[in-house]
């Protein structure tokens, strides 16, 4: 029957999430409640595996018939180093959230990019076609998601990070695509239509150290963590009068539909997924 979860079953297509931790993940709940609403014979497993194991775990899976399976943190550089044929999202951001198996090969994607920007712009309207874009932070996060926001063409990026050179490095890695520019946090001295925190400051409730000056009251701040209460960083958004405040729990739900695309090839709705997530 469609959506059960059962792993035994051989008639069902096998899919997962790899993680370590993983039992904090919402991805199965998420895919599942994607398998019901769209009636595919599928199950979704959450895989807890040791941090040398991932390889291992990837052949068994690919073994025991498993059709594919989302990476979390901290596989998404080895799935992408294990991968035999990679999107050009996942190349330029150098690690994959997706895998699939099929006819011998192991294909890599990164859906995170194109998760932050379908929620902005389907969830909230928001058209980046000519507006101004600050990134915070430098890492993982931050990599997967540029490519696709180059794709909207915004009228300029720049990421500021506390540590300056990678950034720069990461202003290489697209530099064929994009000219983005890079900051110092205490450095910006400009407004922005959209700010986009991509640091783990906020899970220690910590800020980045920007000046106010970048936030106007037509900016949109977006903090890629999620959380039931308001993040620090939209807390402090708020009290900057800023036009909207957003955190990631929208982009975990539209990264989850991307993946569910590839493997599927077809497209749930997320507002119901998401309502429900949100409410929890
Ligand atoms: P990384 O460890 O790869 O990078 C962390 C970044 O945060 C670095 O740029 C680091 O700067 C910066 N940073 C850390 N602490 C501070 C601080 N106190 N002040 C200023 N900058 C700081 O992490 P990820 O890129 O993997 O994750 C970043 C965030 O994105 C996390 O909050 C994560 O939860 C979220 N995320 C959300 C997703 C979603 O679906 N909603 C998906 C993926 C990630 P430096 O380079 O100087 O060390």
């Amino acid at each position: 029957m469609a959506g059960l979860i059962d792993m035994s079953n051989t008639n069902v297509a096998k899919y997962g999430v790899v993680g370590n931790p993983i039992s904090h993940s919402k991805s199965p709940a998420i895919h599942q409640a994607f398998a019901l609403q769209t009636q595919q014979d599928m199950c979704y497993k959450p895989f807890l595996v040791s941090v040398d194991g991932f390889e291992q775990a990837i052949a068994d899976f690919i073994s025991s018939g498993v059709s594919g399976v989302n990476v979390t943190v901290p596989f998404k550089e080895k799935a992408w180093a294990i991968a035999t044929k990679l999107s050009k999202c996942a190349e330029l951001a150098g690690a994959v959230n997706t895998l699939s198996f099929k006819d011998g090969d192991i294909f890599g994607d990164n859906t995170d990019g194109l998760g932050l920007v379908n929620d902005l712009k389907n969830n909230y309207g928001f058209d980046f076609e000519g507006k101004t874009v600050l990134v915070l932070g430098a890492g993982g996060a931050v990599r997967g998601v540029l490519g696709p926001i180059i794709q909207e063409n915004p009228a300029s990026i720049t990421i500021a990070n506390r540590t300056l050179s990678k950034a720069e490095q990461l202003k290489q890695v697209f530099a064929k695509d994009y000219s983005i520019s890079t900051s110092g946090f205490s450095d910006l001295d400009t407004r922005f239509d959209l700010i986009i925190n991509g640091t783990s400051a906020s899970l220690n409730n910590e800020l980045p150290p920007i000046p106010e000056v970048v936030v106007g009251s037509h900016s949109v701040l977006y903090d890629m963590m999620y959380s039931n209460q308001t993040t620090t960083f939209n807390q402090w958004g708020q009290a900057l009068n800023a036009g909207n405040t957003i955190d990631g729990l929208g982009m975990l739900v539209e990264q989850a539909a991307e993946a569910f695309y590839i493997w599927r090839a077809i497209r749930p709705a997320t507002h119901e997924v998401f309502a429900k997530l949100r409410s929890q």
